[in-house]
């Protein structure tokens, strides 16, 4: 016999197990699963608050990391046939307050599985369960005993480390970069009682430069900043290199003295040691890096470090908009504009967005900074909710480049460069320039083509061609990553006659290096660079030489090339003629973010933008009235057309190997949706209708009012779950979705 609690009654059976020694609680797991899973725990292991806390469960046949999303509830007979909590990880919750909710938020926005999007919040190791890692920085001095046995010391390396440590404490950090090995020597003295290992605080002696003078501009925009200590949105719309990171530097200086955290988001590419060690050595904090290139036992470090308020200056790229911040006073979204903050796979969140979101529920201001700011945020500054700050002139002594639009039409073409090209290359290297070659294309040529029979070399399970690699050899998919090598003769008709059809920045480079032979020549794209401290070791061997950069566009922010006095832009013409309705945009922003890179200490930089189509209207506007004149065209053609930020929009997309089940789940999901203020479009192929070996679709939901669509994916989302067809797919929702691909 069971004992049985009845509601209300409160009193149980006797003699028998007691059930209120066992509640309930609904766990969130990192799986695609729309609720939480009920588990029961142990009355004692629930007694302090659980939500937050991560949870070692039974999962299938296996275990797994979950995270409490509610309090423990009494539980009734029920409760004991639910699988049991293993292990209660955190003793007190790892996600709790504003991030809490902000995540929660999120979740609902998304409308992502819960379990998914904490576990996205957290570092990995965490993830997978690990215990806090330690973050209290460490010093060592000597000892009493150390002091008095110092001068009976031998000579060696431990009488030296226990020379140094008798001048005062010196902290881990300092040690590792100054006195490589020196964690053996200490070993050895502590053995012997000689030295100790001490906390201390974090912001020893870190060296200093003075600020420069902030030019009025600059002022203005920085009091506004910190104007509030509430939240507010400021866009810091300044051209490049007119001085933003001065502007967040003197607002993070300020947020620093009263006592309160500042986040810094960047781009990918924008967080470069060059940029951390300006910040190090203005602020004088220790600063916290955040990024994909460190250790996972890092990420963890400075994520507990901003959790426990260590870290006090956090800058990261997109998954730091995840960090903490117990005493949160200032956030900065550098590069606003840039596609790396939006998530393409997993949790489709939006870094700058989510930031935003926790600005405002922290209650604290936030910079969006950029030089070309996204249509989104010019928009919100038109309208008033963003406080829009104008930053018109270059720092410094630099001027602006000038910018030429060059035709190459019926011009003979090397490599892509048209004679204008080459001859300013060759002008500027003579006055001991150097050149930025600007090609967003890897690899050294698009196509592999038959001259005799038209056959080409196309992926095989993307229906896309392959890209030529290594001089010919080697054919790439850049849409799945198959490899093969190049075929020698033509599969379809066995002519010898194979031809790499356009240039790629391999092409450019094996041309340029032969053109002009005397200078280095280095090329920078993802396959020449794969560390990020990669990138900086190339600048730094090339110095202030005269030379040539070839570059997709890793190439096109983040890094100073003070000697950099010419910018040619080729193989653009693409673009000015996709399909999606971001492609403008976008093209616009990287053309004056790599023009950006020219000139920008005391020498005048020159820009050729070389085309097929010079009277195309956004090369014309952009070259003559600038990109905030772009973009109010843009925006008109957006508003006129539907689409963002006039528009809110979702998209569905559902892949499967055969093309039926995928059309009959959209079909079926399209079915699901009545309400006339959303306008459903598809099932349509894709843009790419077939990646690595998926056929491709989508639904694309839209509507001019975001609370309509919301509340219309609300009940929508939940059915797809439970819709028969969705099981024969993979399908994927994406809010916002950043282009319709
Ligand atoms: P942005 O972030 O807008 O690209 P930076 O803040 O990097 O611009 O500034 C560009 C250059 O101008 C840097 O070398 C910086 O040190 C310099 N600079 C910025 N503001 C000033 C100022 N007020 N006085 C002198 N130099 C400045
Ligand atoms: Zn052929
Ligand atoms: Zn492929």
């Amino acid at each position: 016999m069971r004992c049985v609690v009845q509601a209300g009654t409160g009193s149980p059976c006797q003699n028998l197990p007691m059930p209120d020694a066992v509640r309930r609680v609904a766990v969130a797991l990192p799986r695609p699963l729309p609720t939480p899973f009920d588990y029961r725990i142990d009355a004692d292991a629930a007694a302090s608050p659980l939500r937050g806390c991560r949870l070692r469960v039974p999962l299938g046949s296996g275990e797994i990391i979950g995270i409490a999303v509610d309090e423990a509830q009494d539980a009734n007979d029920e409760a004991l046939a639910l699988k049991p909590v293993l292990e209660r990880i955190d003793e007190t919750p790892l996600l709790h307050g504003e991030l809490w909710s902000s995540l929660a938020w999120l979740a609902r926005y998304l409308h992502a599985p819960i379990g998914e999007v904490l576990a996205t919040a957290l570092p990995a190791t965490l993830r997978q369960g690990a215990p806090l890692p330690e973050t209290q920085a460490h010093g060592w001095r000597l000892s009493e005993a150390g002091q008095t046995a110092l001068p009976g010391l031998r000579a060696g390396a431990p009488r030296r480390l226990a020379e140094l440590l008798a001048q005062g404490v010196h902290d881990e950090d300092g040690l590792d970069t100054r006195h490589p090995g020196w964690r053996t020597h200490a070993r050895s003295l502590t053995r012997r009682g000689l030295a100790e290992r001490i906390a201390v605080d974090a912001a020893v002696a870190t060296p200093t430069v003075p600020p420069p003078m902030l030019n009025d501009e600059q002022r203005a925009a920085a009091d506004a900043i910190t104007a509030h200590e509430s939240f507010a949105v400021a866009l810091l719309d300044g051209v490049t290199g007119s001085g933003k990171t001065e502007v967040y530097l003197d607002a993070i200086a300020r947020t620093l003295a009263r006592g309160r955290q500042a986040l810094v988001l960047v781009p990918e590419i924008g967080l470069t040691p060059q940029m951390l060690e300006r910040f190090r050595t203005r602020l004088g904090v220790p600063i916290h890096a955040l990024h994909s290139g460190l250790a996972e036992g890092e990420r963890a470090r400075t994520w507990t470090a901003a959790l426990r308020a260590q870290a006090r200056v956090i800058v990261g790229t997109r998954s730091a908009a995840f960090v903490p911040l117990p005493d949160a006073g200032l956030i900065i979204v550098d590069e606003e504009h840039d596609g790396s903050y939006k998530q393409f796979d997993g949790i489709r969140y939006h870094a700058r967005d989510f930031a935003i979101v926790r600005a405002k529920a922290l209650g604290v201001p936030i910079v969006l900074g950029s030089a070309t700011p996204s249509l989104e945020s010019l928009h919100n500054a038109q309208a008033g909710r963003y406080t829009h700050l104008r930053l018109h002139h270059r720092a410094g002594a630099a001027r602006p480049p000038q910018v030429r639009v060059i035709d190459v039409r019926k011009r003979p073409l090397q490599a892509g460069l048209g004679p204008e090209a080459i001859s300013a290359i060759e002008s500027a290297l003579a006055a001991g320039g150097q050149v930025l070659v600007f090609r967003n294309r890897r690899g050294y040529a698009p196509v592999l083509l038959c001259h005799d029979c038209g056959w080409s070399a196309q992926c095989r399970r993307c229906d896309s061609p392959m890209t030529v690699h290594g001089a010919g050899r080697r054919l790439i998919c850049h849409h799945c990553g198959a490899q093969q090598p190049a075929p020698p003769a033509c599969p379809q008709c066995a002519s010898l006659a194979l031809q790499p059809q356009g240039n790629g920045t391999e092409r450019i480079e094996e041309f340029l290096s032969q053109r002009f032979a005397d200078v280095p020549v280095l090329r920078i794209d993802r396959g020449s660079t794969q560390a990020r401290d990669g990138l900086q070791k190339h600048l730094d061997a090339l110095g202030a030489q005269p030379g040539i950069l070839i570059g997709t566009q890793m190439l096109a922010k983040g890094h100073d090339l003070a000697n950099l006095t010419l910018v040619v832009v080729v193989g653009i013409d693409e673009g000015l003629f996709s399909a999606d309705f971001r492609s403008g945009e976008k093209l616009a922003q990287l053309l004056v973010q790599v023009a950006g890179r020219a000139g920008r200490a005391d020498k005048a930089g020159a820009v050729l933008l070389q085309t097929h189509h010079p009277d195309h209207p956004l090369l014309q506007t952009l070259v003559t009235q600038g990109y905030h004149a772009f973009a109010d065209g843009e925006l008109g053609e957006r508003e006129a057309a539907g689409f963002p930020p006039f528009a809110h929009m979702a998209l569905l997309r559902a892949e499967a190997k055969h093309a039926d089940p995928v059309m009959h789940f959209l079909r079926a999901a399209k079915q699901g949706i009545a309400d006339v203020a959303i306008e459903v479009h598809g099932p349509l192929a894709a843009p790419m209708p077939r990646r690595a070996g998926y056929q491709r679709m989508q639904l694309i939901l839209s509507s001019p009012s975001r609370a309509a669509l919301q509340s219309v994916l609300d009940a929508w989302v939940a059915s797809l779950y439970t819709m028969p067809e969705a099981r024969r797919v993979r399908w994927s929702l994406d809010v916002d979705p950043a282009d319709l691909y």
